[in-house]
């Protein structure tokens, strides 16, 4: 599952303040995110910067810095504009829930962007015009815009949700019994030939008793279902069936 964080990428395009890249390399870290896309920062690298990562230096030293939009998102097969106001032409809507489960459904088959505007304007119309959709943070509309590195982390920690509620739901649908093992299992008829047999021999023994059976039979029966003989389980313990019998009889 965190295969697919890492196929998602967080790109920056010229920003301002790097106090923001910072805190948005921190927000990433927190959630899981690794792949920061710089398009044309004001400062960078910075001490600023560094400073209010606390921390996750490791992502702005591994942040890939670019000159333009399509260089910061050749290669993917998604890219979601954000944005705090509508713009004239609607594109396809997305809240950030509904975007974490679009980006991480894509992320199995290629890389994913997510984009991000500056501190006073945003994204330009062309820059939204080069995108799959557009996410929205549905935010008071008296006072709608956050501030960039609180907008990544309200996206990041939707994609950590999600990516956690993924791998819940793998776990659930895990078998309760692998069936892995190095003996093939017994086959049903193979079980009720070892039932009968330990049947009789338990009569053969005076263990049974035929006319008061109680629950003998049904135990035994639900203890080896329950532990799944394998082929060579059952010939042994069919073997020492016979042997038993042999020896009553001699
Ligand atoms: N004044 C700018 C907002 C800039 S905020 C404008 O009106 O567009 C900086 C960036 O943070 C935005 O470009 C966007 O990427 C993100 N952001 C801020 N608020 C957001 C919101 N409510 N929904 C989606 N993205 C938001």
């Amino acid at each position: 599952m965190q295969d697919l964080l890492s196929r998602i990428r967080i790109v920056l395009v010229n920003t301002s303040h790097p106090g923001n890249i910072g805190g948005v390399a921190r927000a990433m870290k927190n959630m899981g995110l690794s792949r920061l896309v710089l398009v044309a920062p004001q400062e960078f690298p910075s001490a600023k910067a560094d400073a209010r990562s606390s921390g996750a230096t490791d992502l702005l030293s591994q942040a890939q810095v670019v000159h333009d939009l399509p260089a910061a998102v050749a290669g993917c097969g998604l890219v979601i504009g954000t944005s705090a106001r509508s713009r004239h032409i609607p594109w396809p809507l997305m809240n950030p829930r509904q975007t974490a489960v679009q980006a991480l459904h894509e992320a199995s088959q290629h890389d994913v962007a997510l984009v991000f505007g500056r501190e006073d304007r945003g994204l330009t119309n062309e820059e939204l015009q080069q995108c799959n959709c557009h996410m929205h943070i549905p935010t008071n509309a008296e006072f709608s815009s956050l501030n960039l590195a609180a907008a990544v982390q309200v996206i990041a920690y939707e994609l950590r949700m999600h990516t956690l509620a993924l791998a819940e739901k793998a776990e659930l649908e895990q078998p309760q019994w692998g069936t892995e093992w190095d003996i093939e299992l017994a086959t049903n008829d193979e079980l009720e030939r070892l039932f009968e047999h330990m049947q009789q021999t338990l009569v053969d023994i005076d263990f049974l008793d035929p006319a008061n059976p109680r629950q003998l039979m049904p135990r035994l029966r639900r203890l080896y279902l329950r532990a799944r003989p394998d082929k060579v389980e059952t010939n042994i313990l069919r073997g020492i069936l016979s042997a038993t019998q042999k020896t009553l009889k001699s």
